[in-house]
């Protein structure tokens, strides 16, 4: 399938929904639940009953073809508001994960459990980064040891979203200490398991609906099922990392897999709040009035949104073109997902900061959203991989990727052999052009408007 911006009418429903939701469910609230750091609770209990709370609504999402429903539903979520949208689609994370390692029995065991159901709500959790290796996943230190037909968790994570309350924790850890990174598995950590500890809920800048916690594992135990994957595919991973070890050879980590992969849905995120922030700098510019006009009349406000405008929509493109590239299976071998996620987070802070400065004093108190939308999306250029993990991540595709062409031209070209032939700019097209121009006093007027019908731009 070809790369089209045309969202289908089902794609443009979902937006509008998803919307509609933000505005009259979420905006409402939102302070409320962020001075509070309250868990939105009956959001997400509204979100479930509207269909937005669900395993099989993200797998559908996730599994659409042009990519572009997960980043359009994502985008209209977190424009209103990035905390409350944190505490509904965390458990999306972990079934991504889940999605990458479980096999096709612990899906189906543990997706639901993720969600739960209207009425009955669950929550889910994926708990990777640790107090002394948040960036650096290659050098997490809990443990996870085979006893018996179980496996036996020791060790300490930080900054999980849903930690503690969840009803699933996704867990990774080192089974092989010998073999470092290559040497983690995935666990299903089932709330409640004797041993997991929730240490503190943790006091944020932003985001303050969402619940993110510190937690320890003092010899959790689950069974040998609760192992993503299976014990059989970890032999064959652990194998072939052997391999690679012995043999000097570099491999990539399945976390920082995971975290490429869900890179544009965060970068989405960090889109809606930006979006949020030019759209109410913008309506508010056109009507504070300095000077006897209106604020925007002034290029120092106007240039600045117009500026941010342009950096949102080319952060849009970007993550519509990796969600894309992700939902075709096309590797990211130039970094796009992190270009994707770099360019979002960080225009989610521009705009934000100036929102703030377009609404001057207004902007700094909290009768206006600007400031928390501001608190909230500095936390975008930090989690997922911080900004300068992503530029290592591009930088490192550019190392690889030297004296590559880029992407469009090794993408593999739609049309087929006819295109080749008689598509625009092809040869023949401009031979038969050059030659009906040349011919155009001796050729009949009705044959000429022939001829130029086939060179016309399409009809709209
Ligand atoms: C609100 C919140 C929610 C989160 N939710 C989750 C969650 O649900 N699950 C989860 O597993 N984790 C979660 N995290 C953790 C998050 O992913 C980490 O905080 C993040 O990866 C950064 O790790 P760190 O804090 O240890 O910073 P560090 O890795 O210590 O980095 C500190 C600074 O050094 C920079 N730095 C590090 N290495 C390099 C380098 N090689 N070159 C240049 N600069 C470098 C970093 O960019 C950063 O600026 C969350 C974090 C927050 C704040």
């Amino acid at each position: 399938m070809t790369f089209d911006l045309t969202p289908t009418a089902a794609q443009h429903d979902l937006a509008r929904r998803a919307h509609e939701f933000a505005e009259s469910m979420i905006r409402p609230v939102a302070l409320d639940f962020d001075q509070k750091q309250e868990f939105p609770w009956p959001v997400l209990e509204e979100a479930a009953q509207r269909g937005f709370y669900s395993p099989l609504f993200y797998r559908d999402l996730i599994g659409d073809p042009t990519g572009l429903s997960l980043p359009m539903f994502m985008e209209e979520l977190f424009w209103g508001c990035a905390g409350i949208g944190l505490a509904i689609v965390m458990p999306a994370l972990a079934l991504s994960a889940i999605g990458q390692a479980a096999s096709p029995e612990q899906m189906l065991e543990w997706a639901p459990q993720c969600f739960g159901t209207p009425g009955d709500l669950k929550l889910a959790a994926l708990a990777i980064s640790e107090p002394e290796g948040g960036s650096d996943v290659r050098n997490l230190r809990t443990t996870a040891r085979r006893d018996g037909s179980d496996w036996v968790i020791d060790g300490h994570k930080m900054w999980i979203g849903n930690g503690g309350i969840a009803d699933v924790h996704v867990v990774n850890a080192v089974v092989d200490e010998e073999l470092g990174h290559r040497g983690q598995a995935l666990f299903i950590v089932p709330g409640g398991t004797p041993g997991l500890e929730l240490v503190r809920k943790l006091d944020k800048l932003g985001c303050r609906a969402s619940h993110t916690a510190e937690l320890k594992f003092n010899g959790v135990r689950v069974p040998a099922e609760n192992l993503l994957g299976g014990q059989e595919k970890l032999e064959h991973k652990l194998e072939k990392a052997r391999e690679v070890v012995a043999g000097g050879k570099r491999s990539g980590s399945a976390t920082l897999g995971t975290f490429e992969q869900t890179r544009p849905m965060v970068a989405a995120q960090a889109i809606g709040i930006a979006r949020a922030a030019l759209e109410y700098a913008t309506t508010y510019a056109t009507q504070r009035e300095a000077f006897g006009g209106p604020i925007i009349d002034n290029q120092g406000i106007a240039f600045p949104l117009a500026e941010i405008a342009t950096q949102i929509d080319a952060a849009r493109l970007l993550t519509w073109r990796a969600s894309w590239m992700a939902a075709q299976g096309i590797a990211f071998e130039r970094g796009e997902g992190s270009m994707s996620k770099m360019a979002a987070s960080e225009v989610a802070v521009r705009a934000t900061e100036r929102a703030i400065q377009t609404l001057g004093g207004w902007g700094y108190i909290n009768d206006h959203p600007v400031e928390k939308w501001y608190r909230d999306a500095k936390l975008y250029t930090i989690f997922e991989g911080t900004s300068e993990i992503q530029r290592i991540v591009i930088a490192s595709a550019l190392g690889a990727n030297e004296g590559a062409p880029p992407l469009h031209v090794e993408l593999e070209p739609s049309g087929g052999p006819l295109n080749r032939v008689f598509g625009r700019g092809t040869l023949l097209r401009g031979r038969v052009a050059d030659a009906a121009l040349a011919a155009k006093d001796r050729v009949p007027a009705p044959l000429m408007r022939v001829a130029m019908q086939v060179l016309r731009p399409p009809r709209k």
